[in-house]
């Protein structure tokens, strides 16, 4: 697995030329901007939440203020792509209708407010222009600064390298644990063992947390969506030597599957070894290895017990991390 400890070094070589260029005015639109802001001053604020509609980020606002000694509400959404700093949303303001059962939805009336228009200078300041139809609001500036934020969910103000080689990471590991599906998905059309298709379904939701990440790190899905097919080349060859290896027994597609395991064990391990990998990152790998030391320990006996033979390391790197996952037992992942 040379090939793969030469991309991931390739990795590192290009995030250091990308660190000179790092610095922005704002930073970016993005999940973990959601939270609560105070607005001008303590007492009144917003609340923000970036949430996915119709498989599209929108920036979901609502205004917690006062006019004239009455409490005030205004609420808005407007779906963005990511990649942007700034964004303007309409707002509304709604009014009608009474509390609790004295509430008839078709007496709300809706007003158009005027517009909001929001950038965040870092994770934890913004700006907030606002611009109403209304004269008893009419138009201005205010300083947002964050009140609280949601948990689990982090915000990112360099993209430089911290971030580069997060994002890189991301990539690289959602086309690996798609490798690892995809093989297995494979071996069980060929042999119909049970072992591949639980798996390849425990690589599915491996797939499907590092989605999550890219999700909060705006990076765009690295997957082609096709079973057997890799944006990534390397990857691509890897999985088609890998196919070719198994395709001769079952005793060889269970060997062909230890070695996707221990290549993810060292891939998400180099990874995990980058100081700059960010905590909900590290946490979600470290859940990743989990899984694949259980599935070493599924495949390897499985070999051994089909043909008698001890199971030996395929990358003499993990000799000893190899040795302790198979001397010792099944762990509890987390999901
Ligand atoms: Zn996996
Ligand atoms: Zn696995």
């Amino acid at each position: 697995m040379v090939i793969i400890m030469k991309k991931v070094s390739q990795i590192f070589l290009f995030t250091g030329l990308l660190f000179a260029f790092s610095t922005n005015a704002n930073i970016q639109l993005q999940p973990g901007v959601s939270g609560a802001w105070i607005a001008g001053a303590s007492g009144q604020g917003i609340f923000v939440n970036i949430a996915r509609v119709n498989d599209q980020p929108n920036f979901v606002v609502a205004w917690y203020g006062y006019l004239n000694g009455e409490q005030i509400w205004l609420v808005g959404a407007q779906p963005f792509e990511y990649g942007i700093e700034t964004l303007t949303v309409p707002m509304t303001i709604t009014s009608g209708t009474g509390w609790d059962t004295n509430f008839v939805e078709s007496d709300v009336i809706r007003t158009d407010w005027g517009t909001v228009t929001i950038d965040f200078s870092d994770c934890n300041v913004g700006t907030m222009q606002y611009s109403s139809n209304d004269e008893n609001y009419g138009s201005g500036s205010m300083a947002l600064i964050r009140l609280s934020n949601t948990d689990g969910l982090s915000c990112h103000e360099d993209t430089g390298s911290a971030d580069t080689i997060a994002k890189q990471s991301l990539a690289f590991m959602r086309e690996e644990e798609k490798l690892a599906r995809d093989v297995y998905l494979k071996f069980n059309r060929d042999y119909g063992q049970n072992i591949f298709s639980n798996i390849a379904r425990s690589e599915q939701t491996h797939m499907d947390s590092v989605l999550n990440l890219m999700y909060v790190y705006n990076v765009e899905d690295s997957s082609t969506g096709v079973e057997g097919t890799f944006n990534n080349q390397v990857l691509q060859s890897l999985y088609d030597a890998l196919i070719e290896m198994g395709s001769t027994s079952l005793a060889d597609a269970y060997l062909a599957a230890a070695l996707v395991e221990e290549t993810d064990i060292l891939d998400l391990l180099t990874f995990e070894g980058n100081e700059n990998m960010p905590a909900d990152i590290l946490a979600t790998y470290d859940k990743l290895l989990c899984g694949s030391r259980n599935h070493l320990r599924s495949f390897a006996p499985a070999y051994e017990q089909l043909t008698g033979n001890t199971y030996q390391v395929q990358i003499p790197e993990l000799a000893t991390q190899v040795a302790e996952i198979l001397s010792s037992g099944n762990e509890q992942c987390g999901r």
